[in-house]
């Protein structure tokens, strides 16, 4: 029986909220806090049982810290901004709770996407005796324990892995984006890298592109992207030599990117528009749908997994493990689409593991540094459940 508080009323915030409800012989208590308390609200009155709801701006560690102190909760989720990740950690320090996010600090005029400055962290979070777990959506999350778990249970060593993440999802507009547009706008626009023995390697923005024929939706185009988590999980699994992550989009999405580029619209440097600066990325993302509408009009199916090859007693070996979820399954059970669900689950199970002490430690993690077991055997009743298949070592199904 536990308290969890949850920051961010979007996409995520709504599925975090839905399944936490849905478990109170866990979450007993739930409060749900964001910029604009009306967002909480229409959330909580989608439940069939109340929770709390807050105003808090999630910039501001005094405030952060006076909502913690008065719900005092045992476990805070974070899933509102990247742009939030340091203040939020600073107020679950100040209070002694433990904490959870699902995407790395992004500082709000730079485009970086990395892990530097909540790892250092580090040493605060493990001298209080407290626990930060990063990272724990789908990509990163998910696929980071897939990762672990193959190297627990599956491989001697993993040489090389690929993310594969793929939408095979259609809500009927000429372009969206399905989680918050800036930061989805930020990673496709940035040079692509991957890592290789030892090595950094860029290409230039969707210069990179393979076929894969994903389970459960068909052939889909994959371009190759810099994403957080080749960060963590390049130092985090032994032995290994290449990690690379592949996200699929379609011409239609593409040919509208590249126009939008074009004219300076994903550009995040301000500029002087009617006496007053504004940043171009920031009024793309007010003009296009929120994230959060496309729930009811969305479609398909999602595959999102890596393929781990590697040695096992002396042989190669190479699988494909993943989840396949359904946008209209996703909506019927927790009003929203599949991107959020499979962002919100993860969180929620991580919450879990954390509030039971299957997850535990002193410090700050990123979740391939945690018992992938518990999380694997949970995760399937949690809504996101996972199938492995045995690739040929010998063919590449990135050819
Ligand atoms: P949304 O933009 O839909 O929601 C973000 C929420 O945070 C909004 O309710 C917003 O409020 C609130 N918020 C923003 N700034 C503040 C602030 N200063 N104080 C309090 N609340 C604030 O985003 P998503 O739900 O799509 O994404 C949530 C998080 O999940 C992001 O960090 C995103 O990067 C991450 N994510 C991770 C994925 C993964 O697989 N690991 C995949 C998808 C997303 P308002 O409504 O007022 O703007």
């Amino acid at each position: 029986m536990s308290k969890v508080l949850i920051v961010g009323a979007g996409g995520v915030g709504g599925v975090v909220t839905h399944k936490c409800a849905q478990h109170p012989e866990v979450f007993s208590e739930i409060c749900l806090a964001s910029r604009n308390q009306d967002k909480c609200r229409a959330i909580a009155a989608q439940l069939d049982r109340p929770i709390q709801t807050a105003q808090v701006d999630a910039d501001d560690v005094e405030a952060l810290v006076a909502l913690i102190e008065s719900f005092q909760p045992d476990v805070l989720i974070h899933v509102a901004l990247p742009y939030q990740d340091l203040t939020i950690m600073e107020a679950c320090l100040r209070t002694g709770v433990p904490y959870l996010d699902t995407a790395n600090y992004e500082h709000p005029d730079e485009a970086k996407f990395e892990y530097k400055e909540q790892w250092a962290f580090q040493d605060r979070f493990a001298k209080a005796g407290n626990m930060a777990t990063l990272g724990c959506g789908f990509d990163p999350g998910m696929t980071n324990i897939y990762c672990a778990w193959g190297q627990k249970n599956l491989f001697d060593e993993i040489h090389r892995i690929d993310i594969l993440d793929a939408n095979g999802g259609d809500h009927g507009y000429p372009f969206a984006t399905n989680f918050n547009p800036e930061i989805n706008i930020r990673e496709i626009t940035a040079n692509g890298r991957y890592w290789e023995e030892g090595e950094w390697k860029e290409t230039a923005p969707l210069a990179e592109k393979r076929t894969f024929d994903f389970d459960g939706i068909g052939e889909k185009d994959l371009y190759l992207l810099y994403h957080e988590e080749l960060e963590s999980l390049s130092q985090n699994i032994k032995g290994l030599k290449r990690i690379r992550f592949w996200m699929t989009f379609s011409e239609k999405y593409i040919t509208h990117l590249k126009v939008l580029e074009n004219v300076g619209m994903t550009s995040i440097e301000p500029i002087e528009f009617q006496g007053r600066q504004i940043t171009p990325l920031q009024f793309l993302k007010a003009v296009l749908p929120d994230p959060a509408s496309l729930g009811p009009r969305t479609k398909g199916k999602t595959n999102i997994g890596v393929i781990l090859d590697g040695i096992k007693d002396g042989k190669r070996r190479k699988v494909h493990i993943y989840n396949i979820c359904d946008h209209e399954a996703c909506y019927r059970e927790v009003q929203s689409q599949a991107i959020s669900f499979t962002t919100g689950v993860p969180a929620v199970t991580g919450a879990m593991l954390m509030l039971e002490g299957l997850w535990k430690g002193d410090g700050v993690f990123n979740v391939e540094q945690l018992d992938p077991d518990p999380f694997m055997e949970r995760i399937g009743d949690m809504g996101l459940p996972w199938q492995m298949v045995e690739l040929d070592p010998d063919a590449d199904p990135l050819a």
